[in-house]
């Protein structure tokens, strides 16, 4: 068994389960700990079997409830060294259950290879990863700018991926935001739009790859029925079979199988 589930994913808050039959796992906790309790509940995951809380990248909508869930489980949390350094004020007092990680540098979680390597993102050491367990393989990359050679490289041969499909160029350039901010998202350090997604997707596409779930979606410069169909005509184009979904700020995906 090797399962996800999206807990939670969006500009506001990102929390994604992983688990095999011995071993679960949180990456990001960006969401508050009684929605965390409740979506795992739903999802019929005892909290005790929960293993590591692992951080990607400093953002808050990353980082919320990571101290929070390491102390309250009692549970190692799995964070590089400056992330550390920026957002330790956010954790509070975890030193106890620090755990450093590098990119590039793999480890295991009970019985879940975890691979973080690098993704372009404004933040001080961003992480996207792979999740691997009995020959199945995750990839999961929700806060990129761009998609560079190694995110293609990793990413590929994965049998589900979790890819962020950010926003619709024309609702963030005509949208709400200012300059800056736009000029910040769309950047090689921002956020991949849902066009980008498809570009990424067909670089890394192969017959193994049987689920898709669409993440880290903006409520300001995106709609979830955008996404999915931008995503879905080109799975059209190309007659994949692969299952498509849209992951939600407010309610979580069912289990996966991976
Ligand atoms: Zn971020
Ligand atoms: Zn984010």
């Amino acid at each position: 068994m090797f399962q996800t589930s999206v807990l939670a994913s969006g500009s506001k808050g990102n929390c994604i389960l992983i688990r095999s039959r011995n071993t679960a796992l949180i990456l990001d906790a960006g969401i508050s700990l009684k929605r965390i309790w409740a979506a795992l509940d739903a999802l019929a995951v005892p909290r005790h079997t929960i293993q590591a809380v692992i951080v990607s990248h400093e953002h808050s909508d990353h980082t919320r409830s990571a101290g929070a869930m390491a102390r309250s489980l009692k549970i190692p949390l799995y964070i590089s060294a400056d992330t550390y350094a920026y957002c330790a004020h956010r954790l509070g007092k975890v030193e106890e259950r620090l755990t450093y990680f590098e990119s590039g540098v793999d480890f295991l979680v009970g019985d879940i290879l975890v691979r973080p390597f690098r993704s372009s993102h404004d933040a001080v050491d961003s992480n996207n990863f792979c999740f691997e367990h009995d020959d199945r393989r995750l990839g999961v990359a929700i806060d990129l700018g761009y998609c560079t050679k190694l995110t293609t490289l990793r990413l590929s041969q994965a049998h589900a991926l979790i890819l962020e499909s950010n926003h619709d160029f024309t609702m963030l350039m005509e949208g709400p935001y200012d300059w800056n901010l736009k000029m910040r998202v769309k950047s090689e350090h921002g956020h991949l739009s849902n066009e980008e997604a498809v570009g990424l997707l067909s670089q890394v596409l192969h017959p193994g790859l049987r689920n898709l779930v669409l993440a880290h979606l903006s409520e300001t410069n995106n709609l979830p029925d955008l996404a999915y169909r931008v995503m879905n005509e080109y799975l059209q184009s190309i007659r994949s079979e692969i299952k498509l979904q849209v992951a939600s700020q407010h309610s979580h995906t069912a289990l996966i199988d991976i």
